[in-house]
């Protein structure tokens, strides 16, 4: 049984120890606070338990959620009992951990980031500073009703340079007050911090005396912390997340899923809070028999053509599943379009003969040609369904022998994911990405079967290049922005350059 701190709502900030012991449970039994994709990244199969509050359903009792653990530990291989923050400040770590050392079983605790750390460093609002404070204190705003008195001491409070306040947000203008009354000045900075490190952060910042009112009308709700002390002042010179050109903005991701890694982590990089929801699916081929029959044929094909990382997943499995490894690539010539294709052939260990410029198989039959090799080169075309036979055609054009295989195919997802869903319907999305023309189609139709096309006029679009532009304006939709370079990269930066008015 292993305890470990989830980290205060950014999946990225568990630790590697946490995000180790997750890969390898067989069951996660995890709370509300918890980010959703991190059960998720628990092994297929693992089961996988929310004890949290939800709609419609009591919280389970604490009682009834260390018999869970124990039935678990004693059940499963590895259970990983997923806590926000650090499961030892108030997250009743300490509770679970005593009845699982009563129950003779053996467990570890991996520590997390807390919501003081994470707030104080997503604010810019140091807990310590030489000079200013030497001490801080973490303080729940929350007791247990049932206590007849405080356990909380507000006399030593108010002499603590910096005081934490968790679980606060409802009680904030009575923590003050006594805060006030037990002799620290009204005039003390102090700060609410909103969501740290979560889609939707804020902060607050104003007096002990003002900053009750202030959080009020702000309309602040949990989850949140309150800092007050000397510090909180320092933070007109810290301030860094407000000013990462994407901050607060949504940004809807219609790549599938498993190509958008690094799309998400590039808009995180700028502040932007992505939303997955892949508006096309790459599923296998109908029949794999063409691609199999080619790929039988390597030993006399001269190049190898492959248009997207898919089609170098697709040949690579295939390959595999018939035994063979890369050196079955040993006298072919590899083209790629596109660098992320050619990318994906380097992590195989293929360095491409040639990636023509721009990516398109236009250039790359020309660029062939250039080179003398093309007449009567036997050609293998690995490609989606979808790219029709114009690419095979630019081929056969500069002589080619073109065996045009479909390697998968890019299939419109159903429906739009549900978190998608929310934030169109709440009108918060700020930027919608395409990076492909059928990313555009497949889209246009999720948002007209769920009746959310105006999220379309609402929402600036982004285009990866020239095609998907022309995509979204053949639908008389303008789009705000256009990579010139067409890569991940190149969208975020033309993004930004939108954003800024360049
Ligand atoms: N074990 C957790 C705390 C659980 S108590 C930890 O170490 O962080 C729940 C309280 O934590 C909330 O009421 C709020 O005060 C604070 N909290 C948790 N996540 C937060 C976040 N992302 N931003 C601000 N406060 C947070």
């Amino acid at each position: 049984m292993v305890l470990v701190g989830a980290g205060p709502g950014e999946a990225d900030l568990i630790t590697a120890a946490g995000a180790y012991w997750l890969a390898r449970a067989d069951c996660v039994v995890y709370d509300r606070l918890v980010d959703p994709s991190l059960p998720a990244r628990a092994p297929d199969g693992a089961e996988l338990i929310f004890v949290g509050k939800a709609a419609g359903r009591a919280e389970l009792s604490q009682r009834r959620i260390n018999e869970l653990l124990i039935e678990k530990a004693r059940a499963c291989g590895c259970v990983v009992r997923l806590k926000g923050g650090d499961p030892l400040i108030f997250g009743r770590g300490g509770e679970e951990a005593r009845a699982l050392a009563e129950a003779g079983i053996p467990f570890r605790i991996v520590p997390g980031v807390t919501a003081a750390a994470a707030a104080a460093a997503c604010a810019g609002i140091p807990l310590t500073e030489r000079g200013l404070s030497s001490a801080v204190v973490m303080v729940t705003g929350h007791e247990d009703p049932s206590k007849a008195e405080s356990a909380v001491d507000f006399d030593a409070l108010s002499r603590m340079d910096t005081v934490v306040f968790y679980m606060g947000v409802g009680k904030l203008a009575s923590l003050a007050e006594r805060l006030i009354a037990a002799g620290r000045s009204g005039e003390t900075p102090a700060a609410v911090v909103e969501r740290a490190a979560m889609p939707g952060q804020r902060t607050i910042t104003g007096t002990l005396a003002t900053l009750a009112d202030l959080a009020d009308r702000a309309g602040v709700k949990p989850p949140a912390v309150v800092i007050v002390g000397p510090t909180v002042a320092c933070r007109e010179k810290l301030v860094w997340m407000e000013k990462l050109p994407l901050f607060a903005r949504t940004v809807l991701v219609t790549r599938p899923r498993h190509q958008a890694d690094e799309l998400r982590r590039l808009l995180m990089e700028h502040g932007a809070r992505v939303v997955l929801s892949p508006a096309v699916e790459i599923r296998p081929p109908e029949d794999y028999s063409p691609l199999d029959e080619a790929l039988g044929r390597l030993g006399e094909t001269d190049w190898l053509v492959l248009t997207s990382v898919n089609g170098v997943e697709q040949v690579f499995s295939r390959l595999a599943a018939a035994g063979r490894d890369t050196r079955a690539l040993g006298g072919v010539r590899v083209a790629a379009i596109g660098s992320a294709t050619a990318e994906a052939l380097g992590a195989r260990g293929v360095v491409p003969d040639l990636v023509p410029e721009p990516y398109t198989t236009a250039a790359l039959a020309k660029a062939m040609t250039a080179d003398g090799v093309m007449a009567d080169s036997r050609v293998l075309l690995a490609r989606s369904q979808q790219a029709g036979e114009e690419p095979a055609a630019a081929l056969r054009s500069v002589g080619a022998e073109v065996a045009d295989v479909v390697a998968y195919r890019t299939c419109h997802a159903e429906s739009l994911a549900d978190e998608a869903m929310e934030a169109l319907v709440g009108g918060l999305v700020d930027w919608i990405t395409f990076t492909s023309a059928s990313t555009v189609d497949g889209f246009c139709r999720q948002a007209s079967s769920a009746g959310v096309e105006g999220a379309l006029v609402g929402a600036k679009l982004a285009a990866i290049g020239p095609v998907t532009a022309e995509a979204l304006r053949g639908r008389g939709l303008a789009p705000a922005a256009v990579a010139e370079e067409h890569t991940a990269a190149g969208l975020v930066r033309a993004m930004i350059s939108a954003e800024s008015g360049r």
